[in-house]
């Protein structure tokens, strides 16, 4: 039987998505009080398109003044909104998920066009998934007294949220929705590469008439950041980032009475044993490290195949990363889109530098990539052991480090030897092997014979330098609450 030829026998006749259908300006204020302010700095910076690095718009630069300003806004407001009864404050909420769903194909090609991400991807994951968010945290408003059976729950106050780049308008869902529910307000920082969306959703948050000084956005770079941290009348700080901005913010709320959740960053083990489905399983592998670039924090980079089937597991892996499209993240048919900026783009191609200095042998999938803006071919590298710098430092790129187990004892001690412990999958028939894995692997999530797999009512978090505290679930409402 002749081999399927998977890259010249199947061709796609483009498929991009409209963008006629999108609202953009040319400049974007913060959003303080409930309304869309200069800045006090006077400062905008550009936000760009990583497929073409063309300017999308321009966005202001928040400085102390203006951070001071959200907050001020934020603390006037938690004095009526700590006081509205649960089940008005779960009508607002239930209002701005309803109108981020009429809106969802406007906010999932900003949100590609911005972030790089493919349509299909932002369209049928992130939007869908952050409208949840918001659906689930509303129904909890009125009923945490049940949530926390005999407990009086209290919000904390006003919560600073700072999200990074790669889920913008999931990571602002993941942080909002949770807080507002629970009576606090907030003053939100996105990433300086993909605010768009927090501000499209500013807007909403405006149009859904909740109170003023509820929900405060602002943007800016790493400093705007810093000067949510260290404002004295700030509560509580929920992070998500890399590793190293979350230990700065440690250290720099050390000793004060603000609480803190960190959500960092990963090095997930994806596990392979000999008894698993392995065409599920190499779908599996490609969904772990290739989704959204690798621009994930629980990404499965690492992967452990059993010896007996490595050669098998290895061979229909490179097969099918030669059927995955890379290309304009506003095509349909596209799998791999951009790479969210230039310096990004650089961090993975000098951890691909170093994992060939190091010995590791490399596959790159081949595949046209544009001129203009920011590709990565999806990548993978055998002969790497535990100590290479590819298997211990997180890459956030579409980069897989692949290496072979004997024993399930073997491949426990190879996957807990990491800094992190976010993420991991383990692939097998035995319901047995899953019970050991889950109980032994240090990680806040496993996944069995699936990854990737997101739902607003389980929680996700990590252990170790991915840093504490669970986001989703009751356990993220719990990170929003005191108790008396
Ligand atoms: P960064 O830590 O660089 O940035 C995260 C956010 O913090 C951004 O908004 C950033 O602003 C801001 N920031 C930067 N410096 C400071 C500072 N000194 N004080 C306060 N805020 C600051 O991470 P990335 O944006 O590069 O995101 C990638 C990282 O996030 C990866 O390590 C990934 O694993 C982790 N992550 C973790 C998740 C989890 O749930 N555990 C989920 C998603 C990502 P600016 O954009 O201007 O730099």
């Amino acid at each position: 039987m002749s081999k399927l030829d998977l890259i010249s026998s199947w061709e796609f006749t483009d498929a991009p998505e409209s963008t006629n259908h999108i609202k953009l300006k040319t400049r974007y204020d913060l959003f303080i009080d409930g309304e869309f302010v200069t800045p006090q700095s006077r400062k905008y910076f550009d936000t760009t398109n990583p497929a073409t690095n063309e300017v999308i718009a321009e966005i202001a630069s928040a400085n102390k003044k203006d951070v001071d300003k959200a907050v001020k806004s934020a603390r006037k407001a938690f004095k009526s909104w700590s006081k509205l009864a649960g089940k008005e404050r779960g009508k607002y909420i239930f209002r701005i998920a309803r109108m981020i769903q009429e809106r969802a194909r406007e906010f999932a090609v900003i949100e590609s066009m911005d972030g790089g991400k493919p349509i299909r991807e932002s369209r049928d994951i992130d939007i869908p998934l952050a409208a949840n968010h918001f659906f689930y945290y509303a129904g909890w408003a009125d009923k945490l007294e049940y949530a926390f059976p005999n407990k009086t729950p209290k919000p904390l106050g006003v919560a600073g949220q700072i999200i990074p780049w790669n889920f913008p308008l999931l990571m602002a869902a993941w942080k909002i929705a949770p807080a507002i529910a629970c009576g606090n307000t907030v003053v939100l920082k996105p990433a300086e590469t993909t605010s768009l969306t927090a501000l499209k959703l500013a807007e909403i948050i405006q149009e859904s008439g909740l109170p003023k000084g509820v929900v405060n956005i602002v943007t800016g770079a790493g400093n705007t950041g810093a000067e949510i941290v260290n404002h004295p009348d700030i509560d509580k700080i929920a992070f998500t980032g890399s590793t190293n901005v979350g230990k700065l913010i440690q250290k720099s709320i050390a000793g004060t009475k603000k609480k803190s959740t960190l959500e960092l960053g990963g090095k997930g083990a994806n596990i392979i044993f000999e008894d698993a489905a392995i065409d599920q399983a190499v779908e599996g592998i490609v969904n772990a490290i290739f989704f959204n670039q690798g621009h994930v924090c629980c990404a499965g980079s690492r992967l452990f195949v059993q010896e007996s089937i490595a050669e098998t597991v290895i061979k229909k892996l490179k097969d099918r990363m030669s059927s995955l499209i890379i290309g304009n993240p506003l095509d349909k048919n596209t799998d791999i889109g951009a790479i969210n900026s230039k310096e990004q783009l650089a961090t993975i191609n000098k951890y691909i530098k170093i994992g060939q200095e190091e010995g590791g042998e490399i596959y790159q999938s081949k595949c046209s990539i544009s001129k203009k803006g920011n590709w990565c071919p999806p990548t993978l590298f055998l002969n790497v052991s535990q100590s290479h710098t590819i298997v211990q430092e997180e890459i956030f790129g579409p980069v897989l480090a692949i290496q072979t187990f004997r024993t399930i004892d073997e491949v426990i001690e190879k996957a807990n030897n990491t800094p992190f412990g976010l993420s991991a999958g383990v692939w097998t028939e035995k319901g047995s092997k899953i019970f050991k894995l889950t109980q032994e692997l240090n990680a806040g999530v496993v996944w069995a014979n699936t990854y990737n797999k997101f739902d607003p009512t389980s929680p996700f978090g990590g252990f170790k330098e991915s840093g504490f505290g669970r986001e989703g679930g009751l356990h993220g409402l719990k990170a929003y609450l005191k108790f008396e």
